[in-house]
């Protein structure tokens, strides 16, 4: 059965290969034996994320186990909390093996997901505070993940591909989304600094949402808030710099980030932007409880 399983993703596999192997020659990152082998027992893992109703913070936890998963979350819910819980292929860690769920992915996702999580296994020394690193190191995966794939999927499929159309959607969407994010989280953010009584404020909070097409749950919006905040930022970087001094870049962030707290991380990145830096400087640091 999982014989023949490997051999109907046999373009996923070598994809993956190649996308591990680039990620150490070409990004320069570590030789570790993340995506290395196909683990049958690992379907995904599993994130449990919670978040105050009326306040823009959120905390995550997560496991291998799927039922632990969904108990921690009915429980977060009974607490009182927006919750979001949903599955990932892969995380930051130096032995993840290629799960069953990486496998179903369509190819630019993979194409996305490999650098994306090297780049963490990388990180990892750089970023020593979590909750004042986590943010912008999401914000450098995706930079670094969505625009490696595209270079990934030209290499391997050509310019013209279906597959360099799907990588170059990604991309855009990835940018549309950060505009976006920043903007629900300001009017969320404005709308929660309020003196409104909490009836009126769950009005708002659903026409808010309504608005930009997310579920009225914080943990969901902060979810991709995380990830998508500052990739306007990494991405211009990313984009205006060599992949090499790029992530000096953001390593150095990541370690201003961890000695000196989110703000002067975000400040380290801005010094390597020309546009309107305002509107990072007001993103909160929503991991910060
Ligand atoms: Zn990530």
């Amino acid at each position: 059965m999982d014989g023949k399983f490997i051999k109907s993703y046999k373009t996923e596999l070598e994809l993956i290969d190649f996308a591990r192997k680039y990620s150490i020659n070409r990004l320069g990152f570590d030789k570790d034996h993340a995506f290395e082998k196909y683990d049958k027992s690992i379907y995904a893992y599993y994130f449990v994320q919670w978040s105050p109703r009326f306040r823009l913070k959120i905390r995550w936890e997560s496991f291998e186990n799927r039922r632990e998963a969904k108990i921690s979350a009915s429980k977060k819910k009974t607490e009182g909390y927006d919750v979001y819980y949903r599955d990932v292929e892969a995380v930051g860690n130096k032995n993840l093996p290629i799960t069953k769920s990486l496998l179903k992915c369509d190819l630019a996702e993979i194409a996305f997901t490999v650098p994306h999580e090297k780049w963490h296994n990388y990180a990892k020394p750089y970023s020593l505070v979590f909750r004042d690193c986590e943010i912008i190191e999401e914000a450098c995966a995706n930079a670094i993940g969505f625009n490696e794939a595209s270079n990934i999927v030209k290499e391997l499929y050509g310019n013209k591909s279906d597959e360099m159309k799907d990588v170059l959607l990604q991309l855009d969407s990835g940018r549309e989304a950060s505009q976006e994010a920043r903007n629900i989280g300001e009017e969320l953010n404005h709308l929660y600094k309020s003196k409104l009584d909490e009836k009126e404020m769950m009005k708002l909070k659903k026409i808010i949402c309504k608005k930009y097409d997310f579920e009225p749950n914080n943990a969901s919006i902060l979810e991709t808030y995380v990830y998508d905040a500052l990739f306007d930022l990494t991405d211009y970087i990313y984009t205006e710099n060599s992949r090499k001094e790029s992530i000096r870049i953001f390593t150095t962030a990541l370690r201003t980030a961890s000695n000196k707290g989110f703000r002067k991380g975000v400040e380290s990145l801005l010094k390597h932007y020309d546009g309107d830096k305002e509107q990072f400087r007001r993103v909160p640091n929503v991991l910060h409880w």
